[in-house]
């Protein structure tokens, strides 16, 4: 079978290494991971997890009255958090997630992306691949403070993380990477859809966390130490108990086999440790 995170894994290395913008990402701190998604539903090829966000200040939810506006309940005090990742000694920064069996569907054609390729690769429907995965290690902020942010001409910062020039600096920066020369062995997979890679590998696995479907995600902690009084008459809510570890380790990733219908745990698969760049 062909262990499809992995292979990502390595063909960004060799991308990092060839993209001088994208030089400065280590992506021993990056962890690359399956989730599941059909072709035909909507919803994205993949997505680029943030792991150094800091906590939040205290906080609470609450709920007023429609008519009198005034408090009638509230929440419990709490602070979001990011879980930790660690694999070894190392702690993981960023997250890449690709849904599968979604992401190997992706095509150019009929897509607005092949107007950012001119010819031969805008007739390379693979290349739309390529251009997700530079993408999502586009949104590692080399300012190590979240996602990448665009400022407005005016030196402003941009609430968007998709500005324009976003889409273009990927496209540019993917057509560079194939006119570096790169080895094609590195990159050919993307050229199978999820049928030809069944036929031709005999399955597809991916890492994914333990807790599958479920992945390191933020979470609510309730502020024990904050005080839970309140006016009178305004019922305190207790917040529901976070599900998920707080610290998740290699112990907490599996390899698991993506079918078209659903993914399920291969036995004893380790998970490789990602070599240094
Ligand atoms: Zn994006």
């Amino acid at each position: 079978m062909i262990n499809y995170t992995e292979r990502i894994a390595l063909l960004m290395q060799d991308v990092v290494s060839r993209t001088p913008a994208l030089g400065f990402i280590d992506l021993r701190e990056v962890l690359v991971f399956g989730r599941f998604g059909r072709p035909d539903a909507e919803g994205a090829f993949a997505t680029c997890h943030c792991l150094t966000l800091p906590e939040t200040e205290p906080g609470y939810y609450f709920w007023k009255d429609r008519e009198t506006g005034e408090l009638t309940r509230r929440s419990e005090w709490f602070v979001t958090k990011t879980p930790e990742v660690r694999v070894g000694a190392t702690r993981i920064k960023y997250l890449i997630s690709f849904v599968l069996p979604r992401f190997c569907e992706q095509t150019l054609e009929r897509s607005w992306k092949s107007e950012l390729y001119g010819p031969p690769l805008n007739k390379a429907p693979w290349v739309a691949k390529l251009d997700t995965i530079i993408h999502e290690l586009y949104h590692i902020d080399p300012a190590a403070s979240g996602l990448r942010q665009f400022a407005h001409a005016d030196g402003t910062r941009a609430t968007r993380t998709h500005a324009p020039e976003f889409y273009d600096d990927v496209a540019a920066m993917t057509r560079e990477y194939l006119a570096s020369g790169p080895d094609p062995s590195l990159y050919e997979f993307l050229q199978w859809d999820f049928a030809a890679l069944q036929a031709r590998f005999g399955g597809v696995m991916a890492t994914t966390f333990k807790n599958f479907p479920s992945f390191p995600q933020r979470y609510m902690e309730p502020c024990t130490a904050l005080p839970v009084e309140s006016p009178v008459g305004v019922k305190v809510e207790p917040l529901k108990r976070p599900l998920q570890p707080a610290l998740y380790t290699e112990g907490d990733l599996h390899v698991r086999q993506f079918t078209d219908a659903a993914a399920r745990r291969v036995a004893r698969v380790p998970y490789a440790l990602q070599q240094s760049a």
